[in-house]
C-alpha cells in the first residue's frame, strides 16, 4: 500500500507532489491520460508566477513542475481515475486501465473545467468555429472575424491573444461593466482590433457545419440581432471538477469541496483537497501551488499521527 496518491496534474497536484516526495512519502500522481498540466496548458504568457520576471509559457511552467516533482521521486501515471473508494482506512483509486491503487491518504487536486453556454449550436459547432482555447485554436482564425464571450480575465486574455491572428475580435458581455482586473481591461480597451458589445447574451450559434455567426439578445431591451463571425471563443469561467466525489465528500454551496478552515482536510479522514477544486475565489496558479503545499504538509502530519497509533478519524493534528 502506498502512503499517498495525488489526483491531478495542475500546480496544486505537482506542488503537493514536490513536497510529499521531499518528505519521502513516495507519492504517485495520477496525471490524466489526455493532457498533463491542467489549465495552464491552455495559456501562453504567465506573467504573474513569481520567479519568472520575463514571463513563462504555461506549458513550460507545468513541464518544470513535473520535472521537479519527478526529480524527488514522484511516480507520474498517465491515466484517469474512474472510481474512488474513500470510506475505509485504505483508500482505493481505480484507474481507466483497471489498476486499483491503494493508499493511506489521497490528495484530490482535479482543478476545474470550463463552463458551457448551453445554447443551440454550441455542441454541434464545437471544433467547427466554437472553441474554449485561444492558444489551441487561435491560429485557425488568421484574418478572420471572431467573438469572445465573457467579461472576466479569461475573456480579456483570450481576446487580446486572438488579435495576433484575427482581423477583428468582438467581446460580447452580458453586462456593461467587466469583472476582469484593471490591467487586463486596459490592455483590451487599448487594442484597436477589439470591439465590445455590451449588455448582450449569446442565444444561439449559427451555422450548419461551420460557425457563421451568433444570435444576440440585448439584456436591457430584449432586442435580437445577428452578428456575423467565423468563430466564437467561450471564456465564461470554470466549475470545480467534483463529479468523482459527489456523495463521498462534503461540498460547499459554491460547489467546491469543503475543507476544514485553512487546512486541506475534507469531510473524510485521510482525504485532502487542494487547488481550484476547493477555491471558488482566487483560482490562480500560485494560490493553487500554495494550496498543494498545505495538502502535502497535512498529509505528512496525518501519516505521522497514524504511525504513532492514532485512529485515522483522529489523525488530523
Ligand atoms: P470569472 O468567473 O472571473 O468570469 C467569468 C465571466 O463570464 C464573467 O464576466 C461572467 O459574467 C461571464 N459569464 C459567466 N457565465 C456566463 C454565461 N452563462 N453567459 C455569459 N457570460 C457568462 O472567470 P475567468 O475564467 O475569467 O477567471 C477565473 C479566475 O482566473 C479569476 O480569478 C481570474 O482573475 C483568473 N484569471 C487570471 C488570469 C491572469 O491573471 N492572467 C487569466 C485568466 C483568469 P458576470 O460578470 O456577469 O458574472
Amino acid at each position: 500500500m502506498r502512503q499517498v496518491i495525488i489526483i491531478g496534474s495542475g500546480p496544486a497536484g505537482f506542488t503537493a507532489a514536490i513536497y510529499a516526495a521531499r518528505a519521502n512519502l513516495n507519492p504517485v500522481l495520477v496525471a490524466s491520460s489526455v493532457e498533463v498540466g491542467g489549465e495552464l496548458m491552455k495559456t501562453t504568457d504567465v506573467e504573474n508566477f513569481p520567479g519568472f520576471p520575463e514571463a513563462i509559457q504555461g506549458p513550460d511552467l507545468m513541464a518544470k513542475m513535473q520535472e521537479q516533482a519527478e526529480r524527488f521521486g514522484t511516480e507520474v501515471l498517465y491515466d484517469d481515475v474512474t472510481e474512488l473508494d474513500l470510506d475505509g482506512e485504505v483508500k482505493k483509486v481505480t484507474l481507466g486501465s483497471g489498476t486499483v491503487l491503494e493508499a493511506a491518504s489521497v490528495i484530490y487536486a482535479t482543478g476545474s473545467a470550463y463552463r458551457t453556454l448551453g445554447i443551440p449550436g454550441e455542441d454541434r459547432l464545437s471544433g467547427h468555429g466554437v472553441s474554449w482555447c485561444a492558444t489551441c485554436d487561435g491560429f485557425f482564425f488568421r484574418e478572420r472575424t471572431i467573438a469572445v464571450v465573457g467579461g472576466g480575465d479569461s475573456a480579456m486574455e483570450e481576446a487580446t491573444f486572438l488579435t495576433k491572428f484575427a482581423s477583428k475580435v468582438y467581446v460580447i458581455h452580458r453586462k456593461d461593466t467587466l469583472r476582469a482586473s484593471k490591467i487586463m481591461q486596459d490592455r483590451a480597451f487599448a487594442n484597436d482590433k477589439i470591439e465590445f458589445i455590451w449588455n448582450s447574451a449569446v442565444e444561439e450559434i449559427l451555422g450548419d457545419d461551420a460557425t457563421t455567426g451568433v444570435r444576440l439578445r440585448n439584456t436591457v431591451d430584449g432586442s435580437v440581432t445577428d452578428l456575423a463571425v467565423d468563430g466564437l471563443f467561450i471564456a465564461i469561467g470554470n466549475d470545480p471538477r467534483t463529479h468523482l466525489v459527489h456523495g463521498k465528500l462534503d461540498l460547499t454551496a459554491e460547489g467546491t469541496i469543503w475543507v476544514d478552515g485553512r487546512s486541506s482536510r475534507t469531510s473524510v479522514p485521510g482525504v485532502f483537497a487542494a487547488g481550484d477544486v476547493i477555491d471558488p475565489t482566487y483560482r490562480q496558479a500560485v494560490t493553487a501551488a500554495g494550496s498543494g503545499t498545505v495538502a502535502a504538509l497535512d498529509v505528512e502530519h496525518f501519516l505521522a499521527a497514524l504511525a504513532d497509533g492514532a485512529p485515522a478519524a483522529a489523525a488530523v493534528a
